[in-house]
């Protein structure tokens, strides 16, 4: 049975002047998944996710959240961290969050939940100008939780966030994830959000051009860099080769081999044994997410 989506978008485009910075995009998050959008730096991230949380206006195209086109009540669900919230100087943590409650239209009585998840509890009276920057994007994580919303959004949550925040942060992702939190972040980070996401969306140029499930993505397949002494012989022996998925020359005589399911590295150098090919290296790598972003990029 097909998941639930809770934010289904179709052909979504938005102009700035004359750059198209989304280009009819499409992408799917369902219920329960932890969904990482990834892409370079322009390729549409904050755009998108502005338009989705209602701070920018699409120029054509559709989004729906939990099935439905947005209104107040499904906004009310979703907690999120897109521009940096405004934060009182003078004021407490304490009164920063109360005041933030009122302004969500959520009670105020989870906001020792909140400062203990962003292990700020110490902090709680202390004024936000005295917070260090990573302090405050803790703190900013953190006030996304107020009300319990059902969905969290979080546009580049890493920012400033030293190790033990990254590490802090990847822990509320996943305990909130099985409080049944449906959780959509954006990120640079490849490494981050392949240890954290349960499912990839990868932004080039505005369009979607993968999405899946992290394990799918990276599952069963072998990344082999072979180098050979001829390369022609290669072309020819790989481009009739059942193992292969498929295959990439990188610089002359070297090649980016990626195996199909369920085939070794040891398959493919007997095959091309057979085929009168001299490997002179053959290197197996474990398939990273890191490695099938940059090939989508080339
Ligand atoms: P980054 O990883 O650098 O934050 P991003 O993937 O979040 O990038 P966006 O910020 O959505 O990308 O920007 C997409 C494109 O739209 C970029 O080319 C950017 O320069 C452009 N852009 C964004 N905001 C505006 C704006 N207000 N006016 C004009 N162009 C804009």
């Amino acid at each position: 049975m097909a998941s639930e989506s809770v934010l289904k978008i179709n052909g979504l485009t938005k102009h700035y002047g004359n750059l198209k910075a989304l280009d009819s995009l499409d992408m799917n998050v369902e219920q329960g998944t932890i969904y990482g959008l990834l892409g370079p730096n322009g390729s549409g991230k904050t755009t998108t996710l502005s338009i989705v949380m209602g701070i920018l206006r699409q120029s054509s195209g559709k989004y729906y959240w939990f099935g439905r086109e947005p209104d107040y009540r499904s906004r009310l669900k979703i907690g999120s961290l897109i521009e940096q919230p405004v934060f009182y100087p003078y004021l407490t943590l304490n009164d920063n969050l109360r005041l933030l409650a009122r302004i969500r239209d959520v009670g105020d009585h989870d906001i020792n939940h909140v400062l203990g998840t962003s292990n700020l509890l110490k902090r709680k009276y202390s004024r936000y100008k005295d917070l260090s920057s990573g302090l405050k994007q803790r703190l900013a994580i953190g006030a996304t939780l107020l009300g319990d919303p059902q969905v969290l959004v979080l546009d580049e949550p890493t920012k400033s966030l030293d190790p033990e925040g990254f590490s802090d942060l990847r822990e509320i992702i996943r305990k909130e994830s099985d409080r049944g939190k449906t959780i959509v972040l954006a990120s640079h980070i490849l490494d981050e959000v392949e240890k954290v996401c349960t499912h990839v969306g990868i932004l080039k140029s505005g369009s979607l051009v993968m999405e899946g499930r992290v394990k799918d993505i990276l599952s069963g397949k072998e990344v082999v860099y072979v180098s050979v002494e001829d390369g022609d012989k290669a072309i020819r022996a790989l481009s009739n080769c059942q193992l292969v998925e498929k295959y990439e020359e990188e610089q002359s005589g070297n090649f980016r081999i990626l195996l199909k399911d369920n085939h070794t590295p040891a398959d493919l150098n007997q095959y091309l044994f057979e085929k009168g090919v001299a490997v002179s290296r053959l290197v197996r790598q474990k398939n990273t997410l890191e490695s099938e972003f940059l090939q989508l990029m080339k």
